[in-house]
């Protein structure tokens, strides 16, 4: 189905849960029912500045479904955000949890607001401010934020601290991507690329790929770009060939060392300039003849004017949303195989719920026990997902449409709700 980007986030998360419920045969009311999002909060947050005036910001809640479970998902401080854009991600988040078969629903918050033109307190307490405003309808057992767009394991603290202070106890399990001294978990931090290798591997099983002296470009230099480097040669064996970031790329066809790049970038800002390697553009790194591809940093990356031109046989989408609509079916006429954004980045979101679990059990796991538990849950997802677009012989992007969407119209249809 051909999707205009210039459409709006939430009308192209419909029209996608639209093709899935055809295929599917959702009734009319279960279809009307997973369109919507099931309750919504918008809230007005007053916040004392460090000047002594008082600003008044906007901020959303958007507890999309929860029949799987509480609802999760991160909140965004951004200038732009909507309550479309929220609507959208909490749609996807429901999709995403359902995908790795976690016990929950799908939640997203926001506050419209630019945090570089905040001071730490008044960030602070407008973190305290959104707490205070959605106190009584988030918790353990209902709704639990995490991180996200401009959000960080500092303001996780403040939200739980506030959270707690309202409620007179203690209630880690609220939220998740905390500081480890707060109840955060091991393995959090690279958790999403950690996520996408366990795809990787499994993508290059049924290809039969050898994913040892595989060649691997990576788009984006990030928290997601950078640890896919690092546990791409360790957990696998690439031979990572290409990295960029906004700055621009790097190209050594005989391999660019992880520990090399990223001493490079801390010392100079960008892997730009890094010795012995060649400079090449965002556009042309996509363009290289290489195993797989990993963007991992915006999205609408791979349109319909460049997937022709896509040579990867694996495209591992760590960032979200980074290959519209139309290159989909491109890439799907082209046999390059899609691990799709809300199955290769759900890393992330699955430790977030081992985070959870830790804190309802207060009793923490060592890493290679939050790595083993990942990696189980990612490759019975990747498989889930594999059989059902073999089976419907539709791209996987679908796929993982199908298996969600299947998911939790069961649980919906087993609570009599449609
Ligand atoms: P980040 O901010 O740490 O890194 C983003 C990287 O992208 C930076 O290196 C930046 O220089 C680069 N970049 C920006 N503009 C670029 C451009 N035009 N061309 C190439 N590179 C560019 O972000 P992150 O956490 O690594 O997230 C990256 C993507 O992964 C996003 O789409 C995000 O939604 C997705 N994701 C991240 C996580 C996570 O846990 N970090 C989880 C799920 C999804």
């Amino acid at each position: 189905m051909a999707v205009q980007a210039t459409l709006n986030p939430f009308e192209i998360a419909q029209r996608q849960l639209d093709e899935a419920a055809k295929i599917l045969g959702l009734d009319r009311g279960m279809h009307e029912l997973l369109r919507w999002p099931m309750r919504e909060f918008h809230v007005r947050i007053p916040v004392r500045m460090d000047d002594g005036s008082v600003r008044v910001f906007e901020g959303f809640r958007v507890q999309y479904n929860w029949a799987r479970g509480p609802c999760k998902g991160g909140i965004r401080f951004h200038p732009e955000e909507t309550f479309d854009t929220v609507r959208a991600l909490a749609a996807w988040m429901t999709w995403k949890t359902a995908v790795v078969d976690l016990p929950l629903g799908g939640g997203k918050g926001g506050v419209v607001c630019n945090p570089k033109e905040l001071s730490e307190r008044e960030l602070e307490r407008l973190s305290r401010g959104y707490i205070r405003a959605i106190a009584h309808y988030i918790g353990p057992d209902i709704d639990v934020p995490a991180p996200d767009v401009y959000t960080n394991p500092q303001i996780m603290a403040w939200m739980l601290d506030e959270y707690e202070t309202i409620m007179g106890r203690s209630a880690p399990g609220v939220i998740t991507g905390k500081p480890l001294a707060v109840g955060g978990s091991a393995g959090r931090g690279d958790a999403t690329a950690r996520g996408g290798m366990y795809c990787i591997r499994e993508a290059c099983q049924v290809l039969g790929i050898t994913p040892k002296g595989a060649t691997c470009a990576i788009q984006g230099y990030g928290n997601a770009g950078q640890f896919a480097h690092i546990l791409g040669e360790e957990l696998l064996g690439l031979k990572v060939v290409a990295v960029s970031d906004s700055k621009g790329g790097i190209y050594n066809p005989n391999g660019l060392s992880a520990k090399e790049v990223i001493a490079h970038k801390e010392k100079t800002g960008s892997v730009v300039g890094f010795p012995g390697a060649k400079s090449i553009t965002n556009a042309e790194l996509l363009e290289l003849p290489v195993d797989i591809l990993i963007p991992a940093a915006l999205e609408n990356q791979i349109t319909a004017a460049n997937a022709g031109r896509i040579k990867a046989k694996i495209v591992a989408e760590l960032a979200n949303g980074p290959t519209t609509p139309e290159a989909d079916e491109i890439l799907f006429k082209n046999k390059v195989y899609v691990i799709p954004d809300f199955l290769c980045n759900a890393g992330g979101v699955t430790v977030s719920y081992f985070e959870q679990v830790q804190n309802a059990m207060m009793y923490y796991w060592p890493a290679e026990e939050v790595h083993e538990k990942l990696d189980r849950k990612m490759t019975a997802a990747f498989h889930a997902v594999h059989k059902m677009a073999q089976e419907h012989k539709v791209h996987n992007r679908l796929g993982a449409y199908l298996v969600a969407v299947q998911r939790v119209a069961e649980a919906v249809r087993l609570r009599g709700w449609a």
